[in-house]
């Protein structure tokens, strides 16, 4: 059975004290079965303070980004292999705001492969422009950006979590309705298939709230969120996870 998992993305925001009562709150607050997997992905630079504040607890953390590259001439860029030493599960990978700066399916897809490498679970974004949807894209743009990494990784699909994240859905209070994220889960699910992707989590991403969780959980394909906005209030954020 594939397990149900609620990731946060703060983005860049946080401070070294705000970040202590909020990853205090989140310890305090959450302990859950097993079976929910709860997580976090901070800025690079707090990943220490999140690995001391949630170490030995039942959330996990990761990173919001990893470089293609292992080491090197690079300047700024930060090797899957240096977050891993933080203690981190996972690493986004393939955000719409990191594709919107230039990263394409072949850099996400080389991301993803060095998040597995170094031990990481990537958290692999896709998700069409409005303008896409308008168009009548939004399966050929989701699955385009799907095949990408599944073609680099092939069995090791198998490691990795898909969030669908609709790029006019984040940030922008604007929920995909729980029918139209079902039908693109259905249609990633599809592409996983029976045999080594089925048991990949698909995670719906955009908007998403206390208050219509519930409805997104409750369709047969959505496995659990990531949380942009509301992940940076403990209470918010631990309600999504229980929804
Ligand atoms: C995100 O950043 O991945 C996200 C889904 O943001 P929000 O929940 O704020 O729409």
């Amino acid at each position: 059975m594939r397990g149900k998992l609620v990731v946060g993305n703060w983005k860049m925001n946080g401070g070294l004290r705000p970040n202590d009562a909020l990853l205090a709150e989140l310890r305090a607050g959450w302990a859950e079965p097993a079976d929910r997997q709860l997580a976090i992905c901070v800025p690079h630079p707090y990943l220490w303070q999140a690995q001391a504040a949630l170490s030995g607890s039942a959330i996990a953390w990761g990173a919001q980004d990893v470089s293609e590259y292992a080491s090197g001439a690079h300047t700024g860029e930060v090797s899957a292999a240096m977050v891993a030493e933080f203690g981190c599960r996972y690493a986004l990978v393939g955000h719409s705001e990191r594709r919107a700066r230039g990263e394409d399916d072949a850099v996400v897809a080389l991301k993803a492969a060095a998040a597995l490498g170094a031990g990481l679970t990537p958290v692999v974004c896709v998700g069409e422009t409005l303008a896409e949807r308008e168009a009548g894209s939004t399966d050929a743009v989701v699955l385009r950006q799907f095949d990408a990494v599944a073609a680099r990784l092939g069995d090791r699909v198998s490691a990795i979590v898909i969030a669908y994240e609709p790029v006019w859905a984040i940030g922008t209070g604007r929920t995909a309705s729980p029918s139209q994220a079902q039908t693109v889960h259905r249609l990633l699910r599809e592409r996983l298939g029976r045999g080594a992707g089925a048991g990949v989590p698909l995670l719906y991403g955009g908007s998403v709230k206390s208050d219509n969780a519930k409805a997104l959980f409750a369709c047969p394909d959505i496995d659990g969120a990531l949380v942009g906005g509301a992940s940076l209030k403990a209470d918010e954020f631990l309600a999504i996870a229980r929804a």
